[in-house]
């Protein structure tokens, strides 16, 4: 790891839960000639270092879409890097001169909101979905873009639940130790060091845990945060506040300004333990909730074999029955509900079901996406709520 990459690495990993945009456009990788690979990628600028970086010593044109700072999953499955962003980068940047083919490989995780039909319909550019991580790139132009089931598939590494924990625990302790510095100076060390070691623990124990998440039940929440079933982490919190103050009275040193301290720093832990954020947020994730969970379906009549679902899955849900032509989801259980296997189904075969036995239709999933609260918009019987 250069010097260079270092620092942006460390810096941005920091600032993940920020956009950070970089310039748009075509940039060349080496000494690229007219049978060139072009690679397009996002414009945060984090993933346009790594794939600069995955790249080095490739000949290759690198095209840099629209994605407004934001990463390929989120910003493709949250409706920001869209057929339009991938349509203006092909046309404006000149590339359709600099090369004698009309092959573009697309990072996989954008599947979920660029549509390769339409990009072949409106510009003649043939999408190739590229591997996950971006150090995969090499061995996938060298291998003429065959993609291995690893490849393909997303995980949740060690190091990546540690770059988590970072960019959850920066911003929150950022925040808190300024408003602090107006009230209670003294605890801004304890409070940071409180914030960064509850991230770290709940990130990285991730594996430990994740199996006795799912939940059923009404849950209480608002914006990003979920306060579990009944909301019960307020309803923790409200009696150890009750049981502080009253500790204070009965002891007789009760005082407003350490109750409402405490009240302040425990609540902020309350909602670092309550945030769901799509995709983020291991704890209170949506799609670990019965009552949220989208159950990917297969409709046998409509499907004929030609595999995108399973080429674009990130979980490895699919394999394809070659013999019978129709795809078949023997790994089902590993869907994380991201859709790309229904944006990207061209006979309409796939669709979700929600839970209450509501059909979500590829149209609406191409349509609205994911918004990031974890919802989505469902169309039931013609209209849509
Ligand atoms: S579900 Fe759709 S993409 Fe998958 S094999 Fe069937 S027709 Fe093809
Ligand atoms: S099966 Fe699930 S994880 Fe795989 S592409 Fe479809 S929605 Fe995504």
């Amino acid at each position: 790891m250069n010097l260079h990459y270092f620092i942006i690495y460390i810096v941005e990993t920091m600032l993940r839960v920020f956009p950070i945009p970089c310039k748009t456009g075509l940039v060349k990788i080496g000494n690229p000639n007219i049978n060139s690979p072009v690679i397009l990628t996002c414009n945060y600028h984090l993933t346009v270092e790594r794939v600069k970086r995955a790249i080095k010593g490739i000949d290759a044109y690198l095209l840099v879409a629209n994605s407004k700072g934001i990463n390929v999953w989120c910003s493709a499955t949250g409706g920001l890097f869209t057929n339009h962003d991938v349509i203006s980068v092909l046309k404006t940047s000149g590339i359709e001169e600099l090369v004698d083919h009309k092959n573009v490989i697309l990072p996989q995780l954008a599947a979920t909101g660029v549509e390769a039909k339409i990009i072949k319909e409106k510009t003649g550019w043939k999408v190739i979905w590229g591997p996950v991580y971006a150090k995969n790139i090499p061995l996938f132009l060298k291998d003429n873009f065959i993609k291995t089931p690893k490849m393909r598939e997303v995980e949740f590494p060690w190091r990546q639940r540690v770059e988590m924990a970072v960019a959850w625990a920066f911003p929150i302790s950022a925040v808190l130790a300024i408003i602090m510095t107006a009230f209670w100076r003294e605890a801004i060390f304890p409070v940071v060091f409180l914030v960064w070691i509850i991230s770290f623990l709940i990130f990285v124990s991730f594996p430990v845990y994740s199996r006795f998440l799912k939940t059923g039940g009404k849950r209480i929440g608002f914006i990003f945060f979920d306060f579990g079933r009944g909301g019960l982490q307020l309803i923790i919190w409200t009696i150890s506040m009750l049981s502080l103050a009253i500790y204070g009275v009965l002891a007789g040193n009760f005082s407003w300004g350490f109750i409402l301290s405490w009240g302040f720093i425990s609540f902020v832990v309350v909602l670092i333990l309550s945030i769901d954020l799509m995709g983020s947020t291991p704890v209170y994730k949506s799609g670990l909730h019965d009552d949220r969970l989208l159950k990917i379906t297969l409709d046998g009549d409509k499907c004929k074999g030609v595999g995108f679902c399973e080429e674009v899955c990130p979980r490895d849900c699919f394999e394809i029955d070659k013999d019978r032509h129709i795809a078949t989801m023997p790994r089902a259980d590993q869907c994380v509900q991201c859709g790309a296997c229904i944006v990207q189904c061209p006979l309409n075969a796939l669709y979700f079901k929600g839970p209450k036995g509501e059909i979500i239709l590829p149209e609406t999933i191409r349509k609205f996406k994911l918004n990031l609260m974890g919802k989505r918009f469902v169309k039931v019987e013609g209209k849509t709520k």
